[in-house]
């Protein structure tokens, strides 16, 4: 399990190495086919600035080879927002005192036909709480077979399951699983998670070895930026992704960098990424991992997501709406971040377009499943 060969790298040591780098360091990471973590800290670190130019070319280069010159859209669907958690930085969290909601499937239908009406989606997120009461894996299982007659390919983003739930899930048709770190730091993460399951870290980081082991066709990672130092969790989670692969190498993964919006909670972030510090990322995790899906959500706002959409970027949410029954039937609902990209669908798609960019609405079929 990954928690445990988490151990063998110390936090401040990674840090320090990273803050240590050296412009003959980044030459070397950029002049090698296959990098390690050491590259990859490399490319990430303040040393790499001066070569943001040559790394977007790189970054471009390599995407188009792998991926062509797509970017594949989908939306996420919020279907509750109780929660047993007590996630500090979160509008959801257990404390925040509002009416919580669950939808039933006649609601989650009217939610997919709403969608449906917005655009040609076929990739669906299905993003809940935790609240394993209300809302576990037979509630789960019943959103995932009124989903699937509406979308071709059903990815979730809901708690920690065992290997079995998810197993037993993909006979109703999950295809991937999203689950987020949200930091590597061990010491810390019980600070930003005092309480509930999502207290438990190894819980939710052996979470991802589960995923492969059940089979799960693809696994979304990532971590929140905005608590602890970056550049020292994004090497921790490139250093999962290898383990990662080395062990379920049949599996697809994708990467996610979600910098921290404001949300009811009222938490201020600890770190702020800039949008020079987020595209630096970017490219050093395409060069470090030619075939990785990178995702932008519509917490980046239009313009740097057009900016980034020839860049490395290989997918992207569109049309989001992060309250339960946002689409159709509860439009007022507390969202549980303030999203900065609200532009429609279509209109994602036709900027995408003008930039030569391809939209993918479907790249997978239900027969696969
Ligand atoms: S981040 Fe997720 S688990 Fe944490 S409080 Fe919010 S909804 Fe609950």
């Amino acid at each position: 399990m990954f928690s445990e060969e988490l151990k063998k790298y110390s936090w401040d040591g990674t840090t320090a190495e990273i803050m240590a780098m050296t412009a003959a360091d980044v030459e070397r990471a950029l002049s090698k086919e296959r990098l390690d973590d050491r590259d990859f800290m490399a490319l990430i670190s303040p040393a790499a600035e001066p070569y943001l130019e040559q790394m977007a070319q790189r970054s471009r280069a390599i995407t188009e080879r792998r991926f062509g010159k797509t970017i594949s859209i989908f939306i996420p669907l919020y279907i509750t927002n109780s929660c047993t958690n007590s996630c500090v930085y979160c509008g959801f969290n257990r404390h925040n005192k509002f009416p919580r909601i669950v939808l039933t499937p006649e609601q989650i239908e009217a939610e997919c036909k709403a969608i449906k009406e917005m655009g040609p989606f076929e990739n669906l997120l299905i993003v809940t709480g935790e609240n394993p009461a209300v809302a576990g894996t037979d509630y789960l299982e019943k959103a995932l077979q009124v989903c699937r007659p509406y979308f071709s390919n059903l990815t979730i983003e809901v708690m920690p399951l065992s290997a079995e739930d998810y197993e037993r899930l993909t006979h109703s048709g999950l295809n991937g699983v999203v689950c987020f770190q949200e930091t590597y730091n061990r010491d810390r993460y019980k600070v930003y998670h005092p309480a509930g399951m999502k207290s438990k870290f190894e819980w939710r980081c052996d979470g991802f070895d589960r995923m492969g082991q059940a089979g799960v066709h693809k696994i979304g990672m990532g971590v929140l930026i905005g608590l602890e130092d970056w550049r020292t969790d994004v090497t921790m989670m490139a250093r999962h992704l290898t383990y990662l692969r080395k062990h379920y190498w049949k599996t697809r993964y994708s990467v996610n960098f979600p910098r921290m919006r404001p949300s009811e909670a009222g938490f201020q972030p600890n770190v702020v990424m800039s949008d020079r510090e987020l595209a630096q990322l970017t490219f050093a995790f395409r060069i470090f991992d030619p075939d990785v899906d990178i995702s932008y959500s519509t917490r980046e706002n239009h313009q740097f997501r057009n900016n980034m959409a020839t860049l490395g970027v290989t997918t992207m949410s569109a049309g989001s709406k992060t309250d339960p029954g946002g689409y159709a039937c509860y439009p007022d609902s507390l969202e549980q971040f303030a999203i900065s990209d609200p532009t429609g669908p279509l209109a994602v798609a036709a900027d995408l377009r003008a930039l030569g960019r391809e939209p993918v609405w479907k790249d997978w079929d239900r027969i696969f499943d």
